[in-house]
């Protein structure tokens, strides 16, 4: 049966990034195959996380999550660290990977920048353990941005590997689809750098809690070069900081770059920009404020976190004990 599984990092606030390239396709996949997704908490902290912040983030992923209409009886939601089968699973996965895999990732070689030696073991395993989320549910379906590619094309070697080694046909091979066009929105600073949620400057990015003044303003500021928009999509080539606000306009209002190019021919940015500042406000703010509701009500989303990581544990633990016994690991 096809089944969706993926997951977002409790690293910081929710970004436009997130909505657009993950958080708005996963509510999309409801109701049309089974739907798992997760706040990985245990990936957020391969980096140093606020442990008086974390619990919070992690809320407030799930509150985005539930904002944007994802319904929990129609998809499990839950926190990673509530399914202990992944942190096994992915200790297996730590002994299949090899270390040259590990040492192509090109997220980790941007995460770690020049300070390779100093960030921690877990950086650099997490594709492994990013490859048991997956695995645990036998996920045919893996909808991720642009930057996750290269991590779910791992999560197959690391499948046939393990195939390989102990049982053939174990962990499906299918190909993980990564569904519509594989969406990246860059930096409002440097259109060469994808927008994060844990990148150091608030005026890169776009966050979902942002009010319609900070929205109206981060736009403003965002870097362009002096020309106005080209006449046509093709006068976008070599000019990424254009190309990127013309792709979240056209994310955002469910357009082709094309059309939008379209719409706009040869504007300049005075009137481009505060445009696209309207239809984010109009776009984000019904779901920030669904946010603040969900968020005034902590325990709340404990309770549905709880709920859904009983129901992921129903389908986990039986792959987690029949992986122990294929590999050897005793249970008694
Ligand atoms: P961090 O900086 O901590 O890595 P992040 O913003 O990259 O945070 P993740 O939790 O790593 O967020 O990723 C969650 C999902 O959002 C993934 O599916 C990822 O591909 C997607 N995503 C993240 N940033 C972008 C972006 N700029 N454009 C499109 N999708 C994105
Ligand atoms: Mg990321």
């Amino acid at each position: 049966t096809p089944r969706v599984f993926s997951g977002i990092k409790p690293s910081g606030g929710l970004t436009l990034g997130n909505y657009l390239g993950a958080i708005k396709r996963f509510v999309g996949m409801q109701g049309q195959m089974e739907t798992v997704y997760c706040v990985v908490d245990m990936h957020a902290i391969t980096v140093w996380q606020d442990p008086k912040e974390l619990a919070n983030m992690t809320r407030e992923v799930a509150a985005g999550y539930l904002a944007a209409g994802l319904d929990p009886a129609k998809s499990i939601l839950f926190n990673q660290s509530q399914v202990a089968a992944h942190a096994e699973l992915g200790w297996i996965f730590n002994c299949v990977a090899r270390v040259g895999w590990m040492n192509r990732m090109t997220q980790f070689k941007d995460k770690a920048g020049s300070n390779a030696e100093k960030v921690s073991l877990g950086l650099y395993a997490y594709p492994a353990l990013m490859a048991a989320d997956i695995l645990l549910y036998h996920a045919t379906h893996v909808p991720v941005g642009e930057d996750q590619k290269q991590h779910v094309e791992l999560t197959r070697d690391i499948a046939a590997k393990f195939n390989h080694d102990f049982k053939s046909d174990f962990f499906p091979l299918t190909e993980p689809v990564i569904e519509g066009p594989a969406m990246r929105i860059m930096n409002l600073r440097d259109g060469t750098k994808k927008m994060s949620k844990s990148g150091e400057s608030d005026m890169e990015r776009i966050n979902m809690t942002d009010d319609a003044d900070k929205i109206a303003k981060k736009f403003k500021k965002a870097k362009t070069d002096p020309e106005p928009l080209p006449e046509t999509v093709e006068g976008l080539a070599g000019r990424p900081e254009a190309r990127n606000l013309v792709e979240i306009y056209a994310a955002l209002s469910d357009m082709t770059p094309e059309a939008v190019i379209a719409a706009y021919p040869g504007a300049g940015w005075g009137t481009f920009k505060p445009a696209l500042a309207d239809l984010a406000v109009a776009k984000l703010a019904p779901i920030s404020d669904e946010m603040a509701r969900f968020m005034a009500d902590p325990a709340e989303i404990d309770r549905i976190l709880g709920a859904g990581a009983e129901k992921a544990r129903a389908i986990a633990d039986p792959i987690l004990h029949d992986t122990y016994d294929i590999v050897g690991l005793l249970r008694s």
